[in-house]
């Protein structure tokens, strides 16, 4: 039986409601965990739960890498990582804005850790958190729970990484210039040396540009310089080789840049963009976030 179907079964068979349960890890390096979430939107059946989650254990603590997308999903990773280490749980490293990533961190900030976020996290996050919350009041339904929205205790400055050390083992969190969102961070972890990359890449399921396209790409020339032999990508497998993986993400921002930047320029207007650029293939989800892509790329590019 695969972990997804053991998942599903799982959830099957505990009411709303229950107690925590323990979601399927993958061990990638040693002491370095991650929890895949499944190329899919908010559903009732998901709860949120869609984007990689991870949490690195040293010899006197542990950081946890994002928190997933709601509060049910929060309390579950919590277990998750109590039932593999007793270490206590000292830092949850947000690594974006985006509501997969953060919208379980109330389970963590109860439990006494602290919030590393982005010098911007916290602006963003009081500034979207209404829209994403009534946006998950709809997709959740009846399992909806008002999310507790997190407290940022560290702050990370762009060009000012933190270094945080665990026992023997020592993470250091980038906070990046403006790319997949404005609250961009990175975390890598030397002894094992895994870039954990959140949304700055998108591993299978189409990137989505909610920050720009342009500061993607160029952030994209600096990530590659990273010393990792591998990469957890916020949305894709549980690890990947690092910098080949950066590859189709690549491939795609640029063609997305300089097919935007052609329509700007033969003076086509952004109602027809979205039809005039055609739709990748080898990508999941692809509608609508390439359409939003397209939209967003446009509003960005036109004004160069
Ligand atoms: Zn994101």
């Amino acid at each position: 039986m695969t972990g997804s179907i053991a998942y599903a079964l799982l959830l099957l068979l505990v009411p709303a409601g229950a107690a925590a349960a323990v979601l399927p890890l993958e061990e990638v390096a040693p002491g370095l965990y991650v929890h895949v979430g499944p190329h899919e939107d908010f559903t009732p059946e998901n709860r949120g739960g869609i984007a990689n989650l991870a949490f690195v254990v040293g010899r006197e603590a542990v950081a946890v890498i994002d928190a997933g997308g709601s509060p049910a999903i929060g309390r579950d990773w919590l277990e998750t990582v109590r039932a593999r280490t007793d270490r206590p749980v000292r830092w949850l490293i947000l690594t974006h804005v985006h509501p997969d990533h953060v919208l379980g961190a109330g389970a963590f900030a109860e439990a006494g850790a602290v919030i590393v976020g982005h010098e911007r996290l916290a602006e963003a996050l009081a500034a979207r958190a209404p829209a994403y919350v009534a946006n998950m009041r709809q997709l959740l339904g009846a399992i909806f729970e008002e999310p507790q929205l997190p407290a940022v205790g560290r702050r990370v400055a762009i060009g000012s990484p933190l270094t945080l050390d665990l026992g023997d083992r020592v993470l250091e969190v980038a906070a990046w210039p403006t790319a997949h969102t404005d609250t961009d961070l990175t975390v890598l972890d030397r002894a094992s040396g895994t870039l954990l990359a959140g949304d700055l890449l998108f591993v299978e399921r189409l990137p989505v540009v909610d920050g720009s396209l342009v500061g993607w790409i160029d952030a994209m020339s600096a990530l590659e310089r990273i010393p990792a032999r591998r990469a957890v990508p916020g949305h894709g497998p549980a690890a990947v080789a690092w910098p080949q993986a950066l590859a189709p993400q690549r491939a795609y921002l640029e063609g997305l840049k300089q097919a935007v930047r052609e329509l700007v320029r033969r003076g086509t207007p952004l109602s027809n963009a979205v039809a005039s650029v055609p739709a990748p293939t080898g990508w999941q989800l692809v509608e609508p976030n390439h359409g939003r892509n397209v939209t967003a790329a446009y509003v960005e590019l036109e004004w160069e």
